[in-house]
């Protein structure tokens, strides 16, 4: 059995549960180098409801079909040129993975020795020439019928219901052949019940499998509706595969994880789902868990060096008393413990008011005004000292705190400058940061609207900056989105131009007013003639199509004079002003001096 069939043989083990055995999902594979003879076949099955078909012509491809397909049924001609049907069957059953594939075989010939041959070969069974429909579906049916009994004896633990450790094994070496083939990272997690022994010992064998099976539905829950890989995994693409193996130990596979980071999501969030009390035989159980974690290809692209490194590391954990999980290298624990403080650092930074908005002008690059302001969030730790967005907002991008950040930073600069307009300085504009996560949230232009009915801020005056690469993801999404935000009166920006991947046709597309051009572009200005062409390059498209253009991080009088030059329309830098706070704002902006 091959490995793609996992989740056929899932289905089927579902389906089961629900009292009946679907096998149309089936893939058959049918051999026979007269293609109208597979092609009746086929027709016939169709009717009976099949749907997953391969069709071998020529006999000696049939082999490599068969390890690439791991079909559930062989339909086998005998005769036939170059390779016969008698040689492909018994490449079959000496083939380590195809060996049980059940094999039916199509004979024109009644002559009984053939038939003896075929069987002592191994055939499953016999079908005449011209095929009978209601004989073949039947045959097909039984033949599929037994062997998903022996499926799911074979490959499923029937207490828990899930894929056994022999699944495990195979279904492992095809997940890191995937792998590697797309590059891919994967995580495997070795989760063992702690003193999972001594409760078998002292409740009973049926009592440490009403234990079993519960956490077992605990586990498949959490792993199952919980977005722990950054993407939705109740689809079918899903790359979470649950094993139960020995006694108390099971086995998460992660495939296509983004970093080490969704794995220890995972990871935390088994182990506070097993630590949830139990009622088993009217007691209440404690049982937790412990967790060790390897990673492909960080921490080892062999499979079995990555089993004994999970498995080390959970020992790890459960020498420490357990109920907690461990990544196998000390350099991946050492960066999710920095983060891991750092992330509740940040979640207590907003509820003790730590952050703070900064902000930098906006100025014209012909006559030197402040046209406006670009609100820049900053964070004073416990310490007094700043911390950088780049360092936090990164992460309050992963962990979703951006959303409550950027609404904090959207409300407080929108208040700030009604502020100041109140206290007599004439109307600029005010720039906003929007990250890819707000964008993504539920209802952002009724959020936005809101705050601006709450601040009195006039929505022609606030500008929504929004980074090149976000704009391409689900590019239909974000231009629907974009068009009701300018549609509530409010501008929108592109911010670090040059830095994603935009193509020029969905730039036109976009209901935007403004493009920045990313700093990094400026930093050699004099030396390099490569950016030089760039820079005026992406003005004069800016222009064409009829957008403000923005220069960030102008900090010399070359700099600003060759975006003269250029016809650039504004800047913001160092040259003029680092982003202040608001009383420093205030001075540059204040009427009469
Ligand atoms: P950004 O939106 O591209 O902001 C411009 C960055 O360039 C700011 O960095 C600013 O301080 C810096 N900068 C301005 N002039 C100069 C200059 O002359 N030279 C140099 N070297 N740098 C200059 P900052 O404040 O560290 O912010 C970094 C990034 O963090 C921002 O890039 C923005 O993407 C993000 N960010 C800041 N505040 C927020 C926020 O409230 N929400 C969101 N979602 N992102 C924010
Ligand atoms: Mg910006
Ligand atoms: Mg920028």
């Amino acid at each position: 059995m091959m490995m793609q069939t996992l989740d056929k043989l899932k289905e089927g083990q579902n389906a089961a549960k629900d009292g009946y055995q679907d096998m149309t999902e089936a893939t058959i594979v049918i051999v026979d180098d007269e293609p109208i003879n597979m092609e009746v076949v086929q027709a016939f099955l169709e009717e009976a409801g099949y749907r997953n078909f391969v069709l071998v012509e020529k006999s000696p491809e049939a082999m490599a079909v068969l390890e690439e397909t791991g079909p559930d049924l062989l339909l086998l001609d005998l005769v036939m040129p170059e390779v016969s049907g008698f040689e492909i069957l018994s490449a079959v059953r000496t083939h380590p993975k195809l060996n049980h594939l059940p094999v039916i075989i199509l004979t024109s010939s009644t002559d009984t020795e053939s038939k003896l041959r075929a069987l002592d070969l191994g055939a499953t069974d016999f079908l005449g020439k011209p095929v009978d429909q209601s004989e073949l579906s039947l045959r097909v049916r039984n033949t599929l019928a037994a062997k998903a009994y022996l499926d799911q004896l074979a490959f499923f633990d029937p207490l828990t219901k899930l894929p056994n450790q022999h699944m495990f094994l195979e279904h492992f070496d095809w997940a890191l052949k995937k792998a590697r083939r797309y590059k891919e990272q994967l995580a495997l997690l070795n989760i063992s019940l702690d003193d999972f022994d001594r409760v078998a010992a002292t409740l009973g064998v049926g009592a440490a499998d009403e234990v079993l099976r519960l956490m077992a539905q605990r586990m498949d829950e959490v792993v199952r509706c919980v977005d722990v890989l950054g993407h939705n995994t109740s689809d079918e693409e899903s790359g979470v595969n649950l094993f139960r193996l020995e006694g108390g130990s099971f086995s998460l596979l992660l495939d296509r994880i983004q970093s080490a980071e969704s794995a220890a999501m995972a990871a935390e969030r088994l182990v506070q789902a097993i630590r949830q009390p139990l009622q088993v035989q009217k007691t209440d159980l404690y049982i937790t868990a412990s967790i060790g974690i390897a990673t492909f290809p960080t921490e080892s692209e062999e499979s079995v060096t990555l089993l004994r490194l999970a498995s080390s590391a959970k020992d790890y954990v459960k020498n420490k008393g357990g109920n907690s999980f461990q990544f196998s290298s000390s350099g991946i624990n050492a960066i999710y413990e920095k983060r891991l403080t750092l992330e509740s650092r940040l979640r207590k930074a907003i509820e003790k008011n730590q952050l703070i908005v900064y902000y930098q002008p906006k100025m014209d690059v012909e006559t030197g005004t402040i046209q406006g302001v670009e609100a820049l969030v900053r964070w004073k730790g416990d310490d007094g000292q700043l911390v950088s967005p780049d360092d936090f907002i990164p992460l309050a991008e992963e962990t979703g705190l951006i959303v409550p950040i950027g609404e904090w930073v959207l409300t407080e600069a929108c208040r700030q400058l009604v502020a100041w307009q109140q206290a007599g300085t004439s109307p600029i504009n005010l720039s906003v940061n929007l990250s890819a996560k707000q964008l993504k949230s539920l209802d952002l232009p009724g959020t936005i609207q809101r705050i601006l009915d709450n601040s009195g801020m006039d929505p022609q005056l606030l500008t929504l900056e929004i980074t090149e690469s976000m704009l391409m993801d689900n590019i239909e999404h974000t231009i629907g989105l974009l068009q009701r935000l300018k549609e509530m009166g409010l501008k929108l920006s592109i911010d670090d131009f040059g830095t994603g991947y935009s193509s020029l046709n969905y730039l036109r597309q976009l209901p935007v007013d403004e493009l920045k051009i990313d700093k990094s572009f400026l930093v050699d200005l004099s030396e390099d003639a490569d950016s030089r062409a760039i820079v005026s390059s992406v003005i004069f498209l800016s222009h064409s199509l009829g957008l403000l253009t923005v220069a960030e991080g102008v900090e010399t009088s070359e700099q600003l004079h060759f975006l003269q030059k250029e016809g650039c329309d504004q800047f913001q830098g160092y040259l003029f002003s680092r982003p202040v706070p608001s009383s420093a704002l205030l001075e540059l902006i204040a009427p009469g001096d």
